[in-house]
């Protein structure tokens, strides 16, 4: 197995996929009520296709996969594929994050699969405010999906909540005692993508989080979880489980960027918050060979900016944030 470095001399072993566009929930800073315009089915990759890439990207050196969406979990098939990508010898992580609606019933099958790890978004303990949020009223639905996903031996789940004011900022403290007991809890800025007539939440810093949560004692920082992500780790005094801050906005980790995406229409993207795509997909259907799949990832990886300026308020991304997978 070789492996891929950009022009930044980053290593890119990490593959993230956007399985589908659908969603079960419509949450208030990822769509607007009515959702958004869907992919055809046609311009879907199939499952062989993902696949083909897949293929040649982990013998590229890709030896980390996750898919997201969209909710990966209410594509049909997801378990199956589940199950040929941990086939795969060199993926030595291969995980899923999910609004964790449909866990409950498919837990057991997805670690059975071979499923490595999933990461919960859970943004609110209320069941209004997650109905707020989410505009679907499936807070148990998720609190037992939890519940399963411990118990089918996921671990450790990582739960994402993305902070925003006047929403559930307010539950910042009783999140983080979860962590007490045992919770991985990962608090993300709200990043400013946004599709068109979705409401636009208001931003807390992960300074500002910080400082809510120092009346709870002092952060130790601690060393990351499994899968070594973005996140930086710490612990409160005497908790089995850990606070995680991701911050897109105030403090970019693009430094340590080692990531491609592929979204659910094919095409690879080498930032998140970048307009910059390949055309996998017609490369696909025009029957490619695995080395002319190889030489577009190359030029992905060759197209990855130094880091994007989100901070500045520089988002060329023009596609919804479940055709690129977060
Ligand atoms: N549906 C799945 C879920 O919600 O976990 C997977 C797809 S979702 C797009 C992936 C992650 O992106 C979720 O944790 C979600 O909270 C996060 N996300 C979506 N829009 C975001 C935004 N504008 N800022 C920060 N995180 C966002
Ligand atoms: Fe769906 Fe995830 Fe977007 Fe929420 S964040 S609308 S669950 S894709």
């Amino acid at each position: 197995m070789s492996g891929i470095s950009d022009s930044f001399q980053r290593p890119i072993n990490y593959l993230r996929i956007s399985l589908t566009d659908r969603c079960n929930l419509r949450c208030v800073y990822c769509m607007p009520p009515e959702g958004i315009t869907l992919i055809p089915h046609s311009d879907i990759l199939r499952y062989e296709e993902i696949l083909s890439v897949v293929r040649v990207a982990v013998e590229m050196g890709v030896n980390k996969v996750r898919l997201s969406g969209g909710e990966p979990l209410v594509r049909a098939g997801v378990v199956d594929f589940i199950r040929m990508l941990s086939s795969f010898k060199d993926i030595d992580d291969l995980s899923l994050t999910t609004n964790g609606v449909l866990l409950k019933e498919k837990a057991a099958a997805l670690r059975d699969a071979g499923l490595k790890r999933v990461n919960i978004s859970l943004d609110s303990l209320r069941r209004q405010t997650f109905e707020e949020i989410t505009r679907h009223d499936r807070l148990t639905d998720v609190l037992d999906g939890i519940k399963e996903a411990e118990m089918v031996g996921f671990s450790p789940i990582k739960i994402n909540v993305v902070v925003m004011r006047g929403l559930n900022y307010d539950e910042l403290l009783d999140f983080a005692r979860l962590t007490i007991d045992g919770w991985n809890v990962r608090f993300i800025e709200l990043m400013p993508i946004m599709n068109k007539g979705a409401k636009q939440p208001e931003f807390v810093s992960a300074k500002e989080m910080w400082e809510t949560l120092s009346s709870l004692g002092t952060l130790q920082p601690c060393s990351p979880l499994a899968g070594n992500g973005p996140a930086s780790y710490y612990q409160l005094p005497g908790a089995r489980g850990t606070i995680g801050f991701i911050t897109p906005v105030s403090d970019h980790f693009c430094f340590k960027c080692n990531r491609l995406r592929l979204t659910a229409d094919g095409k690879l993207l080498p930032c998140l918050l970048s307009s910059e795509e390949v055309d996998l997909r017609s490369a696909l259907r025009a029957g490619a060979p695995p080395e002319g799949i190889k030489q577009l990832i190359l030029k992905a990886v060759a197209a990855k900016p130094e880091g994007h300026r989100v901070s500045q308020g520089v988002v060329s991304q023009k596609r919804p944030m479940t055709q690129v997978g977060g």
